[in-house]
């Protein structure tokens, strides 16, 4: 097989309403990715996941340096091709962030076609784990503008509708505030749901200290990314003082930056997105070195859960995974989330492919 034509593409799709973290504010999701097109007809989709801010650039990436050097290759060799467009004419000014954002979307397009080929869906392919399903944890719910009634409206309807793990945001200009909002949530859906508490990067050593052991009150299964993604440092302190489990990844982009977290015993939910660490290839390698530690993996969902229902299925140490179903509607096969549990996709592929109607509802470029 033969890869034939490259072709980039931006879609946003709009969320309503807006919602917001402690330092994000979308009110699209994009996802700038890539059709690649072979000689038997088998076209691979692949995507990444942002505020659709900075598409454009990571769309440039994959038309200017990665498509030409893509044409004639064998899209089953998809190990070589990542060293190839990771350590290519990038690599001076990659790395991280923007070119590995693309790296990521030609990857998952390059696993689409291979699964497809098989005639498999991508979790079979990658060879299965899981038979009955994955287990949801709900984030949409959560936000950081909801107010508190409608913060425990949304929460305990999931809780209602079968999910046994929820998240909400916290790193609210005055803690204290977070503090009524976690406890309210805690007291509304009692002690067997897991609770989970996102910071978005809001806080500093010294407010996550205090305020990280103040809401261990609420039990909560994780704090996820307290602090700056580059502080390592600063999460092994964390990791070391608090007995709530700290939870990162979503800003990793590569095994190495995930194995300096994990050997320091900095990191203890690895949220590895393969949207963000280059892909597929990279993050099973990541998987890898989680499992020699005996830690789980949940992943983040830059995808909205498409490709990692995937992954997580066919990985031993992965027991959950995010539910947020802002862009389920553009898939010709979106996820199928019931009674808190995804239900494992059954078409070829990746479970990446975009309708035709939502690609030219939502095409931006
Ligand atoms: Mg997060």
């Amino acid at each position: 097989m033969k890869i034939t034509k490259v072709e980039s593409f931006v879609l946003h799709v709009p969320l309503n309403p807006p919602i917001t973290d402690a330092i994000n504010s979308p009110t699209h999701w994009g996802l700038p990715g890539v059709r690649i097109f072979t000689d038997e007809g088998i076209v691979g989709y692949g995507y990444t996941g942002t505020c659709a801010l900075g598409d454009e650039m990571i769309a440039d990436t994959i038309d200017r340096y990665y498509a030409p050097a893509l044409l004639q290759r064998d899209p089953f060799l998809v190990r070589d091709i990542w060293q190839s467009l990771r350590y290519g004419d990038l690599h001076w000014v990659g790395r991280a962030g923007i070119t590995q954002m693309a790296l990521a979307a030609v990857d998952i397009a390059l696993w689409d076609i291979m699964a497809k080929a098989a005639g498999e869906p991508l979790w079979r392919y990658l060879g299965g784990h899981k038979t009955d399903g994955i287990k949801a944890y709900n984030t949409n719910g959560g936000w950081l503008n909801w107010t508190t009634d409608r913060l425990l409206q949304d929460i305990t309807t999931f809780v209602d509708e079968g999910f046994t793990g929820v998240k909400m945001k916290v790193g609210k200009p005055d803690p204290k505030e977070d503090y009524e909002r976690v406890k309210a949530v805690r007291q509304a859906i009692g002690d067997d749901v897991d609770l989970m508490l996102d910071v978005n990067q809001g806080w500093n050593i010294t407010t996550a200290m205090r305020w990280g052991k103040k809401l261990e009150d609420f039990d909560p299964l994780w704090l996820e990314e307290p602090l700056n993604p580059d502080d390592t440092i600063g999460h092994k302190k964390l990791a070391d003082e608090l007995n709530t489990a700290i939870a990162l990844g979503e800003h990793l982009y590569t095994k190495y930056a995930f194995r300096d977290y994990i050997h320091q015993g900095a990191v203890e939910y690895v949220q590895v997105d393969a949207t963000r660490v280059g892909g597929i290839t990279e993050w099973l390698e990541v998987a890898g070195l989680a499992a020699a530690y005996d830690l789980p993996i949940v992943p983040h969902v830059g995808d909205m859960g498409q490709i990692h229902q995937h992954l997580v299925a066919a990985t031993r140490n992965a027991p959950m995974l995010e539910y947020i179903p802002w862009i389920r509607h553009i898939f010709v096969e979106p996820v199928q989330v019931e009674k808190g549990r995804y239900r494992l996709p059954e078409l070829p592929g990746a479970a990446t492919e975009v309708s035709p109607e939502a690609f030219e509802r939502y095409r931006v470029r």
